[in-house]
């Protein structure tokens, strides 16, 4: 399975900073060395241009992005520093979720190893997200003609606020969150598909609300799916809410890919959030989203009724 890795475009963040910015280089070493990944399938991705991004995003933002002309209120908002290395990462992680589509509609499926950005707003960041790769890849995909709909599978615990702002009105975009009613963002955007899950929300559960969410997306036939697997739902995360084990996580992975596979809709797949007690539990439940997108990515046919 191709992946694509920004962790050599580290975002240099103050010393106790909460955003575990060593999950991504800890992740790419656990997918090498277990074998999910072989050295020849992970590259690093293009650089999100500005002409890309402004299909979700406004021109005014991206150069403010850009250049440092972020208010203190503005970066406050986003959760980082500004530096040059904030603005390439940012670009990079974005362009990984567009190679990674790219790739997966010619195999099946393929992984940003980062991304899932997904609070960044058309004209600004928030919650550790600068740029929403999701919809950036929606939009300029559709733009161009290489796909006649698009679903955005947001399965990270917070709802998906950013994508919906930016494409919750489109009609060739399905944008689907399934989140923690009570966690971050406390004023939320229409998604086409919202369900927002109590606290403490177990598999079981979590599970049942998921089918019929899922059940929207196939009626919607989407050619690709952007799937933000965030790893927060899960029981030991400090930000998560939710009860998931590594076996109900498992089991959601296995019901978006398994579904798409067999539907013949590619798969780009990121990583979104995670905010484990221990890091290795975050990293534990990428692997998992991974190791199971790897596996099912032999044989998986794009169903061709795309656009000539
Ligand atoms: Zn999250």
């Amino acid at each position: 399975m191709r992946a694509f890795s920004s962790h050599q475009f580290v975002l240099p963040l103050p010393p106790g900073h909460r955003f575990p910015m060593q999950k991504y280089a800890l992740l790419q070493a656990e997918l090498l060395a277990r074998g999910v990944l072989q050295p020849g399938d992970v590259q690093p991705p293009h650089a999100a241009t500005d002409a890309e991004l402004a299909h979700a995003h406004a021109p005014g933002y991206v150069q403010r992005v850009a250049h440092n002309l972020l208010s203190d209120a503005e970066l406050r908002r986003i959760g980082f520093p500004w530096s040059e290395a904030m603005v390439e990462r940012s670009r990079r992680s974005t362009g990984a979720t567009l190679d990674a589509a790219r790739a997966a509609l010619v195999d099946g499926v393929a992984a940003n190893l980062a991304g899932g950005t997904h609070h960044a707003c058309h004209d600004h960041g928030e919650g550790y997200c600068v740029f929403n790769d999701a919809a950036v890849t929606a939009r300029l995909l559709l733009a161009e003609g290489a796909v006649r709909r698009v679903a955005v599978v947001d399965l990270d615990v917070h709802q998906g606020n950013g994508t919906a702002q930016i494409c919750g009105q489109d009609t060739d975009v399905f944008t689907l969150s399934l989140h923690g009613e009570r966690n971050f963002p406390f004023r939320k955007v229409a998604s086409h598909l919202d369900v927002g899950l109590p606290d403490g929300t177990g598999d079981d559960d979590y599970l049942a609300a998921l089918d019929p969410a899922l059940a929207a997306v196939w009626d919607f036939e989407p050619d690709l799916i952007v799937y933000l697997a965030g790893a927060d739902p899960h029981e030991d995360d400090t930000l998560g809410r939710l009860k998931l084990t590594l076996a109900g996580l498992a089991e959601r992975d296995r019901r978006v890919l398994a579904g798409a596979r067999e539907r013949g809709i590619a798969v780009a797949v990121a990583m979104a959030g995670g905010y484990g007690r221990e890091l290795a539990t975050t990293v534990a439940v990428h692997l998992q989203t991974l190791t199971l997108a790897a596996s099912l990515q032999a044989g998986w046919r794009v169903r061709r009724s795309l656009p000539a």
